[in-house]
């Protein structure tokens, strides 16, 4: 069924049509398999650029997922879109340039391992659960905070937050 799907393309074609380039949205179900819940695919947009080289066509590609998420901290449930892109070279030995399994591999690895709904998400009481960026629970936390002995404590300079994923 490799002739069916839109992301599967004849070499031949490609090389008659002096390369391609198209914008295409496929069916989120298509990728719904790649998360667990509560990561769920809202949409896909892809963008796929093919260019005939002497011997080879060269694949340029990005993938744009909205994801729903849930707060690390509070589990709200959120919507964020991400964007991540690839590149392949298919030599001339090849009958059809199959982009599908390097989309999904990328679309697959859009999310990233934690999510704020805000950088200043207050997260949820660990007595009552209640989410405090909503209200303010009379619950007694009693226990110090973890960081309270950090407080005094000089961090040394340049000590930057690692590179996040792309978020848009
Ligand atoms: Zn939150
Ligand atoms: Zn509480």
């Amino acid at each position: 069924m490799r002739e069916n799907s839109p992301l599967v393309f004849k070499y031949a074609d490609i090389v008659a049509e002096g390369g391609l380039s198209l914008e295409l949205e496929p069916d989120p179900a298509g990728y719904a398999d790649l998360y667990d819940l509560p990561v769920a695919v809202n949409k896909v947009r892809l963008e796929l650029a093919l260019t005939v080289g002497p011997d080879s066509v060269f694949l340029a590609g990005k993938v744009r997922a909205e994801l729903r998420l849930e707060c690390s901290r509070c589990a709200e449930p959120l919507v964020r879109s991400f964007e991540d892109s690839f590149d392949e070279v298919y030599p001339d030995t090849v009958e059809y340039i199959d982009t599908r399994e390097l989309i999904r591999e990328t679309a697959g690895l859009l999310a990233p391992m934690k999510v704020l709904c805000s950088e200043n998400c207050r997260g949820r009481c660990l007595v009552c659960g209640a989410n405090r960026n909503r209200l303010v629970c009379a619950c007694k936390t009693e226990k110090a905070s973890p960081f309270e002995a950090l407080k005094g404590l000089k961090l040394p300079e340049g000590g930057k937050p690692r590179k996040k994923k792309k978020d848009i």
